[in-house]
């Protein structure tokens, strides 16, 4: 196989599932007379933030979803930002809320996380919703794994009894990941940072996942040969002496393992894509129950 074919492209998949959401929001238009609406909560002035939520922001406009921006300054206290959630929730004609993360370091992310409505909890990060997810019997999945659950499962279409290794334990993405991978029967393990001999682990892998945040740590003594690869990290590089320009890399070292692998997530245009693909996915479905609707969810067959 040649190292091009290898490449998974997150933007070709975020696609064919923004194919069957789209026509589901004109739709819902069209039986109640208004859009599906998202909230997006923006605390503070951090870059990285600014730019997920416009990407965020322009896909819902793509797709026929209102979204309401509410940008905060730093300073804002947890209190004041407690209010602005109790309102989205008692507002009926809000389907969707996101607190853009990490917030302040002076915000109890999790005070926040239990303010929002779990019925409109389209990050699925809710203790409930996490509970759900951990008991088998899930509502709104974070964004992020179950965009990598969907391109893992239609890159492999067996994944019954293979060896998934998750480097990384956070509530976002290693532990629900973790999740939908046992659910998948895959066998999984998860590392973390006081993981003793992590190369050891991941070399057993047929289906590596890299949360690390930790730049291009991951190169090929650590991939078993043919294995899966799924690079979720995102790492900005500053501009240095060899590269004049500011790069993102993921937390795999992609020119290092392309040779070895079957198939890898590229940073950018991998998991990115899907993941807000993904949180239109959430949006939609967290509408339809809003208006009392029994929501066929179209990623059903990939649970
Ligand atoms: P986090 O900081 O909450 O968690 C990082 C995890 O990595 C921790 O569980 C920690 O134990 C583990 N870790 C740290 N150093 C390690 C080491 N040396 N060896 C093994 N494990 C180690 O981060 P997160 O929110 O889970 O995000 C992880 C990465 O994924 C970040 O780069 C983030 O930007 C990216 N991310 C991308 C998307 C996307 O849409 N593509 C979404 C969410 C997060």
């Amino acid at each position: 196989m040649k190292n091009l074919d290898k490449i998974i492209d997150g933007k070709y998949y975020a696609d064919k599932l923004l194919k069957k959401v789209h026509p589901l929001c004109e739709n819902f238009f069209l039986k109640f007379n208004r859009k599906i609406c998202l909230a997006v909560i923006l605390v503070g002035e951090d870059p990285a933030s600014r730019v997920y939520v416009k990407n965020k922001l322009l896909t819902a406009e793509k797709n026929n979803i209102k979204s309401i921006e509410i940008i905060l300054p730093t300073e804002t206290s947890e209190d004041e930002l407690h209010k602005e959630i109790v309102s989205l929730n008692e507002d009926m004609t809000v389907d969707g809320i996101l607190v853009q993360l990490p917030l302040p370091k002076h915000i109890s992310e999790k005070n926040v996380i239990n303010s929002i409505d779990p019925n409109k909890d389209v990050d699925g990060f809710h203790p409930i919703n996490f509970g759900k997810l951990y008991m088998g019997n899930p509502n709104f999945i974070p964004c992020t794994p179950l965009g990598c659950l969907y391109v893992i499962k239609n890159e492999l279409k067996q994944i019954t009894g293979k060896h998934a290794v998750i480097i990384g334990r956070s509530n976002i993405v290693g532990k629900p990941m973790a999740s939908l991978l046992l659910s998948s029967n895959c066998t999984v393990t998860i590392a973390h940072s006081k993981t003793k001999n992590l190369k050891e682990h991941c070399i057993r892998a047929d289906i590596l996942i890299a949360a690390v945040g930790c730049p291009e740590m991951i190169d090929d003594t650590y991939v078993k040969k043919d294995a899966i690869v799924v690079d979720v990290g995102i790492n900005r590089l500053e501009p240095s002496e060899e590269n004049k320009k500011s790069k993102l890399v993921g937390d795999v070292n992609f020119t290092k393992v392309i040779n070895k692998v079957k198939k890898i997530t590229p940073v950018p245009g991998g998991v990115g894509p899907m993941t807000i693909a993904c949180l239109m996915h959430n949006t939609v479905k967290a509408a339809y129950k809003n208006e009392g609707q029994n929501f066929i969810d179209i990623l059903e067959g990939y649970l």
